[in-house]
């Protein structure tokens, strides 16, 4: 997934721990290989190859995560938007880049993009691409589907408390032993080395997506990961969202979408949705809090009045 993946559980018995560890790492590495895009051969390409003259049976599990990521395209009118990939194809974050795509590849490429276009039939258990060129691009809410499982799995073999944290997108169960809630700190996005607050949780997920996690310089702009679908490209409203919920898929899917929404819209989204809250770091460096973590957050600078 690209990302350091860290596991820490507690237990009376090191040998049940490890275990559980890996365990957890394992279910984590299923996920990667049935969500990935990246590999030639796997599952999602294969999606945007075969499913288009007619539907494609996939796993129950694949079915169940694209059904969720087309429920919040609908709940953010497309804000989050997973056949977004002909135009994340664009950009390799992963190695240098002497340029960026042309308005000309980008518009191209955005043809292609439309989660309208992606098809469920739940009683077949299929998928079907209305157009040749469509793709789907998962990694918006990979990492925090495969950090709630990775919690299951954990609570499975026994185990009472942990944290599983893949880079940042994290879950969080049980309590520390001296009964101590876990104090879980939120980068800074213009200060990588810092801390800009923290708050305690137990049983929650907490999932920051930012303009600084994969991105290159060109000309003196900055080109991240996070993608208007409306305009193809970086959404430009945001420096980073952080989201707290039940489930990290949820959380996810929900910071991607709401860095694409930016701070008003987002915010709105933000407050109207229970069980999740939040903050919101707009592009000027300015902080947006929801009323639910208002008094949870500890900030260590303040927010916009
Ligand atoms: P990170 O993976 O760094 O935590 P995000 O969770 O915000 O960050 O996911 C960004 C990834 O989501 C991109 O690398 C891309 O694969 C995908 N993506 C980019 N823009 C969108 C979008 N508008 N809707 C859905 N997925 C997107
Ligand atoms: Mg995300």
């Amino acid at each position: 997934m690209g990302t350091l993946v860290e596991v820490k559980v507690v237990s009376d018995d090191p040998n049940v721990a490890y275990r559980a560890i890996e365990n957890a790492f394992e279910r984590m590495r299923e996920i990667e290989d049935l969500m990935t895009a990246k590999r030639p051969g796997s599952l999602v390409e294969r999606i945007g190859r075969d499913a288009v003259e007619r539907a494609m049976k996939i796993p129950d599990e694949l079915f169940a995560v694209i059904e969720t990521c087309q429920r919040y395209a609908m709940l953010t009118q497309g804000a989050f938007d997973i056949s977004v990939a002909p135009v994340t194809r664009l950009w390799l974050f992963d190695r240098p880049m002497e340029t960026i795509p042309s308005e000309e590849d980008v518009r191209n490429a955005l043809e292609f993009v439309g989660f309208q276009g992606i098809r469920l039939d739940q009683k077949t258990g299929s998928i079907q691409l209305e157009r040749k060129g469509m793709g789907l691009d998962l990694g918006g809410g990979a990492k925090g589907y495969a950090v709630d499982e990775a919690v299951h799995r954990l609570k499975e073999l026994g185990i009472k408390a942990g944290i599983v944290n893949a880079g940042g997108d994290l879950k969080v169960f049980g309590i520390k032993p001296g009964r101590i809630p876990w104090n879980i700190g939120i980068q800074d996005p213009q200060h990588s080395d810092r801390i800009m607050g923290s708050i305690m949780l137990t049983d929650r997920a907490l999932v920051t997506s930012g303009d600084y996690e994969r991105f290159i310089v060109y000309e003196g702009i900055k080109y991240h990961h996070i993608i208007d679908p409306k305009t193809g490209w970086p959404a430009r409203g945001c420096k980073s969202v952080s989201i707290e919920c039940h489930r990290a898929f949820d959380a996810d899917i929900l910071s991607t979408a709401i860095f694409v929404l930016g701070p008003e819209k987002g915010m709105a989204l933000l407050e109207r949705l229970p069980g999740v809250e939040g903050m919101i770091v707009d592009a000027s460096g300015g902080i947006y809090v929801s009323s639910g973590w208002k008094d949870k957050l500890k900030l260590h600078r303040s927010p916009v009045p």
